[in-house]
């Protein structure tokens, strides 16, 4: 048995038609950047979010760069953001000038620690990023009201949790704005790059807007300078089509996650996420951690099952942060966990047989 981490087809197979039918309607427009299935796919994605503006833009990492520039973010200002993360939360905040502030992950949640906020803040902090890590939604209460006392924004990453909920509320309402990426293995994805902004702010989505393309605010008109971080109109298509179908794609990721508990719960030394109690997980990764990462890897790896490490490098190491200074600072539970996390094989309609023959094997190495 071969078992790949991400396999695309089983839900894509949902969407065949749709998909064909949306591509060729593209194709025939002779509209291609920014014209009606830009607009529509906006509409639906803000409304699935619960927010009253969404604006599609060309990744993830361009979302989250656009809302930090929307918001005035740069030079000699601070941004707090998960040290336990995927770079691209860090690099936005690079590339506004803008200085990353690294906050120590919750040990049980991975997510960014909210006790640990505080003590990060500076007269120069503007922001706090808030990352949903492997689908499952940071605890935003505690953030939202430091973020109220000390006039902060909070940026939710939230490329990894489309459709998650927090005590009832979609991810992408529960800040000041929110970065999607549709990465196509993210839970929500296209046939390539593409990604979204969701606010309630509607003076934000609007600079946002004119800021995604060349600062226009009507045709040839600029005024502010600005990039192309457009979505375009296939991409746009391609997303409208597939998000009727991303509650029952985010519902089978959980019921994969449930057999993964059911054959793996009580082994000794090799620990599986703890549960959320309240919110709705979305199950971008299923993350198990083992002081044995290394072996366990091998091991599923020469038994056909793919396996992958999300992060293998924390950002901090990385040789392009090596001018931050930030070695010499520790953040040694992010060092562990890069060191002891495994993501297993996750996508929708994931077989139960392949997840208890994943689990076997994992017990039998135990
Ligand atoms: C995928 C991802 C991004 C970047 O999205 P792209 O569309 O690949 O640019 C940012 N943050 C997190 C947490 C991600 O998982």
């Amino acid at each position: 048995m071969k078992i790949p981490f991400f396999d695309l087809a089983p839900a894509a197979k949902d969407v065949e038609d749709s998909i064909t039918q949306a591509l060729e309607r593209v194709r025939r427009s002779n509209f291609l950047i920014l014209g009606p299935e830009v607009e529509r796919f906006e509409a639906d994605f803000a409304s699935y979010c619960e927010t009253s503006n969404c604006v599609g833009v060309s990744n993830g990492l361009d979302a989250l760069f656009l809302i930090l520039k929307g918001l005035g973010i740069g030079p000699g200002d601070e941004v707090i953001v998960p040290s336990n993360t995927f770079l691209a939360s860090w690099l936005a905040v690079s590339h506004c000038g803008a200085t990353p502030v690294p906050v120590e992950p919750n040990d049980s949640t991975y997510n960014i620690d909210t006790t640990k906020i505080e003590e990060a803040i500076t007269g120069r902090t503007r922001a706090v990023i808030v990352v949903h890590l492997y689908g499952r939604v940071a605890d935003m209460e505690p953030i939202l009201q430091l973020a109220d006392h000390y006039a902060l924004a909070v940026i939710e990453d939230a490329a990894q949790a489309h459709g998650a909920r927090y005590r009832g509320r979609r991810v992408g309402s529960l800040g000041t704005a929110a970065a999607f990426s549709f990465y196509p293995t993210k839970n929500l994805g296209a046939l390539g790059d593409a990604g979204a902004i969701t606010t309630n702010n509607g003076d934000l989505a609007a600079r946002i807007r004119r800021l995604r393309n060349y600062g226009f605010q009507q045709r040839y008109v600029a005024s502010e300078i600005g990039w192309n971080h457009r979505l375009d109109e296939i991409q746009a298509a391609v997303l409208s089509a597939k998000l009727p179908w991303l509650d029952r794609w985010n519902m089978s990721r959980r019921r994969v996650s449930s057999d993964y508990y059911k054959y793996l719960e009580g082994l000794e030394d090799i620990f599986l996420p703890v549960k959320a109690l309240t919110d709705d997980h979305v199950w971008h990764l299923f993350v198990i951690r083992t002081k044995f990462r290394d072996r366990l890897e091998s091991y599923l790896k020469n038994h056909g099952v793919d396996v992958l490490t999300h992060y293998p490098i924390p950002p901090h190491l990385q040789e392009a942060y090596a001018h931050a200074a930030l070695k010499r600072k520790s953040f040694t539970k992010t060092e562990r966990l890069s060191s002891e996390i495994l993501s297993l094989p996750m996508y929708p309609y994931l077989s139960v047989q392949s997840v208890e023959f994943i689990s076997t094997l994992i017990r039998e190495f135990a």
